[in-house]
């Protein structure tokens, strides 16, 4: 059956509803897409099963790629780089251009299958489409007003020098399932803003946008996107040799292993950013009705969700009473499940983010919203937004990545000890400050051990600035600049 084309044609939730019922449980059958072709998958490795996160029943089947299979794709990349990196900056601005308008015009197919694949609300999938967009706009835009270091050298004025940069060649672009094309789009629009070519791997628990993707023009064999699980698809991409730079979003784990598998290929560029067990720090200065919204926020959206989400809340014990009143009305009334908040992503994931409610409730925690979710989901993989207090502050539910819609609570007394119980964490991805006080914005923000620091507001970014982690969470820097980093090679000329 030739699912692209009809996938392509579905726009709403209720067609798509309509659709599934039509199939009679006949999963949809994701290809690799190589060379500006859909490729057979070798039955070898056989297929992976995707299911629908609101039922639990199965939705996708995603080929398990071979090795080599991923070999192929490789071999389209390589092939293709050698024109691709060669045509003119105002052509691969024209190309993203077009990316972006073709994704434009089927904006509400991209949402409605990226809502029903990875179970965030209509909403939600709505804004993540217009970023995808955001991302190839922004990098079309950015080639063309590139600019370089030039200078005489000093005492010397007959010696110019100046740097250059080429691109890096084929790169492996490895994405995870919690904001699919959102997050595969921002590795996929840079690789070919800056001349290079690439294999795609999204997360194979959510692959129906990155097959949809096919359809908005990609140039043959420029980008190549190719499905599979992370240690035979993922894992081969990042041993290829001929793979010259990975630019890889996922857990820390994962980061720790591609790190250990290219460690000898030392010319290799590589980009993790990685897991995330965010701070969200609330003085006793703040207005309520401000900060209340922005916590929640940054706790619940996508269902805790994002690798960004705030996940450790510490309010000073002086309003501790006061907000936390305010905060469990405000969840109760704006987080409801199957209306602004979905269920977690899969059935794994759904046991991994039980197991830890199930060791808060071992360990005495209060669940001032939220309880353990039953250990077998009859019907998709709910679980409701969870606000836990009185949690040891060792305890792995305060440590660890939960990644879903779970909240600890704690207090603090002094400045110092909130920058002392934010810091202390193994991560340092992001972090969310609420304040009035101009001073201790910077005072306190400077800080804190996180690669991006949000003051009374969250989740706002400009794509020409740094986004990445410290500590555990990640090893460089992507966006604008740094993006172009990434996936060029730096040369410095001397010319007399
Ligand atoms: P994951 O690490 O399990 O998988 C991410 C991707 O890596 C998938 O495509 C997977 O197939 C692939 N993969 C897995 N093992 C691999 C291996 N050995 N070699 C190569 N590829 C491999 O992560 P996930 O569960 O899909 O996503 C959730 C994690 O992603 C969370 O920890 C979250 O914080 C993190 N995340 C980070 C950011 C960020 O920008 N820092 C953004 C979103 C998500």
């Amino acid at each position: 059956m030739d699912f692209i084309s009809q996938l392509w044609e579905i726009d709403s939730p209720e067609s798509a509803r309509d659709y599934l019922t039509n199939l009679a449980g006949e999963p949809i059958r994701v290809q690799n897409f190589i060379n500006n072709e859909f490729q057979d998958h070798s039955k070898a490795n056989g297929w992976i099963d995707s299911f629908d996160p609101r039922s639990g029943k199965p939705l996708a089947q995603v080929p398990r790629s071979t090795t080599s299979e991923v070999d192929l794709a490789v071999d389209a990349a390589s092939q293709a780089f050698q024109s691709w990196s060669k045509i003119s900056r105002q052509e691969r601005s024209n190309i993203l251009l077009r990316i972006a308008s073709v994704i434009c015009r089927k904006k509400e197919v991209f949402a409605t299958w990226e809502s029903i694949d990875q179970g965030k609300p209509l909403a939600r999938a709505r804004v993540e489409i217009e970023r995808a967009i955001s991302n190839f706009r922004y990098f079309a835009t950015y080639i063309l007003h590139d600019e370089g270091t030039v200078r005489f050298i000093d005492g010397q004025p007959s010696t110019l020098t100046y740097e250059h940069r080429s691109p890096v060649g084929v790169f492996g672009l490895i994405s995870p399932w919690n904001m699919p094309l959102y997050l595969l789009t921002w590795k996929i629009a840079p690789c070919i803003a800056f001349g290079c070519t690439g294999v795609a791997k999204p997360s194979e628990v959510t692959s129906i946008s990155a097959f949809s993707l096919r359809q908005a023009d990609l140039p043959p064999g420029v980008m190549n996107i190719i499905f599979g699980d992370g240690p035979g698809a993922g894992s081969a991409l990042v041993q290829c040799p001929r793979v010259r730079g990975i630019s890889f979003t996922g857990g820390t784990s994962t980061g720790i292993q591609i790190r250990r598998e290219t460690v000898t290929d030392i010319g290799k560029h590589v980009s993790l950013e990685l897991g995330g067990k965010n701070p969200t720090l609330i003085f006793d200065d703040v207005d309520l009705d401000q900060a209340v919204p922005v916590a929640a926020s940054a706790a619940f959206e996508n269902s805790g969700q994002i690798c960004l989400c705030g996940s450790r809340i510490y309010v000073q014990s002086s309003i501790m009473n006061r907000f936390l009143s305010v905060f469990v009305e405000y969840v109760k009334k704006n987080y409801q499940l199957g209306q602004t908040i979905g269920p977690v992503v899969s059935r794994e994931h759904y046991s991994k983010v039980r197991s830890y409610l199930d060791q808060a409730q071992e360990e005495g925690a209060s669940f001032f919203t939220g309880v353990v979710p039953e250990a077998e989901p009859a019907h998709g993989y709910w679980i409701a937004p969870t606000v836990l207090g009185n949690i040891p502050r060792d305890s792995r539910v305060m440590r660890e990545e939960i990644f879903g819609p779970v909240v600890s609570i704690c207090s603090f007394e002094t400045e110092d000890e909130a920058i002392q119980l934010a810091n202390d964490n193994p991560n340092g991805l992001s972090s969310v400050l609420l304040t009035q006080d101009v001073s201790r914005m910077r005072r306190v923000g400077e800080r804190i051990d996180a690669g991006l620091v949000w003051v009374n507001c969250w989740l706002v970014r400009e794509l020409s600035t740094a986004f990445g982690g410290m500590k555990s969470s990640g090893v460089g820097r992507e966006g604008g600049t740094h993006s172009r980093d990434v996936f060029t090679n730096l040369r410095t000329i001397h010319v007399r």
